[in-house]
């Protein structure tokens, strides 16, 4: 192979779920392009860092500082949503069902891999309930294993800083046939039933 084309497929590789095939194949794709169009593909992507940094309140990705929820007086500042990545956030908003505020952890608690609280966003997160007015607080890690092993520890935290903290439900996901659910969610179904009558 090329020493250029194999540099690319090299750097591909880095990306999650490509291997050496995809990654050979999305290269020669590049290939085939208009050399203008290789390097708008080779521009964005040196732009990115340039570009995006973290907001300062919330930590999520932004182009401005503070970002677009945080500076928007159109939503709810007196609720907090805490999630694990930037990545969380969009797929909320797309979603279109919150109207508060958020705040991005950066990670989960991981003792194993050496992520205690002080890697993660928690004092900043602990510093905006003083410093705002926050009436709850929704912890929306995900339902694995240290998602929500960071839930319980940030649910301690956050009563002890005399805020309402709350978690969002878990259980069956929509469209899904009961009896394919593995038996944790199930559980979890169970636990977290709400009333409808
Ligand atoms: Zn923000």
């Amino acid at each position: 192979m090329p020493p250029a084309l194999e540099r690319l497929v090299n750097n591909l590789m880095r990306l999650p779920g490509i291997g050496e095939k995809s990654a050979t194949r999305l290269a020669l794709q590049i290939l085939r392009w208009p050399s203008a169009q290789a390097r708008e593909l080779a521009d964005s992507i040196a732009m990115l860092h340039d570009c995006i940094g973290l907001c300062s309140r919330c930590f999520t990705f932004s182009e401005k500082d503070p970002c677009s929820v945080c500076s928007d007086p159109k939503r709810d500042s007196s609720v907090i949503c805490v999630v694990e990545e930037p990545g969380d956030v969009l797929a909320m908003e797309k979603a279109g069902c919150f109207n508060g505020i958020y705040h991005v952890l950066q990670g989960v608690l991981a003792p194993m891999d050496g992520i205690g609280p002080e890697q993660l966003k928690i004092k900043e997160l602990l510093k905006r309930l003083e410093t705002e007015e926050i009436d709850e607080v929704i912890i929306a890690t995900s339902s694995t294993a240290s998602g929500e092993a960071t839930a319980s520890y940030l649910s301690q935290v956050i009563s002890e800083a005399g805020v309402k903290a709350s978690r969002i439900a878990c259980g069956i996901p929509m469209g899904t046939d009961l009896k394919y659910a593995d038996q944790l969610t199930l559980k979890k179904a169970m636990e977290f039933r709400t009333n409808i009558s």
